[in-house]
């Protein structure tokens, strides 16, 4: 608790006086463009992997990096995804899973998380990833599966993410594209999910092609939602 509090007072002391005038900017209100979904690992610090700053992207964590289909579980990740849409109006949203996935892990062997039913029943969500690898990949091996399930995740968190009426809304007048990524902790790496080639590449620095999850709108940009 006392490098916590330590740590507050170094940011007060040192980084809050040289971007003074960025927290007065920010002192009534946001304008992020991007909601970033990732796991609440506490090795995965988006603010850090992508250089932002305050105001940059609003971030929600939680095991495993899920968000439930509508309408079958309302929690804290789909009310974020909606005031995200509806209010904020980010132009992006980013599901993020990572290497050596806790969560992951627990879907290899359900039976070692028998003991914390709400985790357990949070990872039903996740379900979605041990059916796909298990019944598409039967050979796979170790660290293979754990890599698998990890964008398998992602790819069947995308899938409910489009389930929401306000993104499938957005997403259908381009005014909204959604985005599937892996960040490797070892190697300070990032894997991007392209719906066109169904596959998870490498993320190009060199290129500005960034792969896209989202298919394309379906509609002109409609009138600017107020709230
Ligand atoms: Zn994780």
């Amino acid at each position: 608790m006392e490098r916590l509090l330590e740590g507050f007072e170094h940011f007060r002391r040192t980084v809050f006086p040289e971007q003074r005038e960025l927290f007065k900017k920010l002192a009534t209100g946001q304008s992020p463009h991007t909601l970033f979904i990732t796991c609440a690992d506490s090795r995965v610090m988006p603010e850090m992997i992508f250089s932002v700053v305050p105001g940059d992207i609003f971030v929600y964590r939680n095991i495993g990096n899920i968000v439930p289909p509508y309408a079958q579980h309302v929690s804290g990740v789909v009310a974020a995804i909606e005031y995200a849409v509806k209010v904020l109006q980010v132009r992006h949203i980013v599901i993020c899973g990572h290497s050596d996935c806790g969560a992951m892990k627990a879907l290899q062997a359900p039976e070692k998380i028998a003991h914390m039913p709400s985790v357990a029943a949070w990872l039903k969500h996740a379900d979605v990833a041990r059916y796909v690898v298990a019944e598409n990949c039967p050979d796979l091996q170790g660290n293979e599966v754990l890599k698998r399930l990890t964008e398998e995740n992602v790819v069947g968190q995308l899938e409910h993410l489009r389930t929401l009426p306000a993104v499938a809304a957005a997403m259908a007048n381009g005014s909204l594209s959604i985005h599937g990524w892996i960040y490797d902790i070892v190697h300070a790496e990032l894997r991007m999910f392209d719906a066109a080639a169904g596959k998870f590449t490498p993320f190009d620095p060199t290129s500005r092609d960034v792969p896209e999850a989202t298919p394309h709108a379906r509609f002109a940009m409609a009138m600017t939602p107020t709230l």
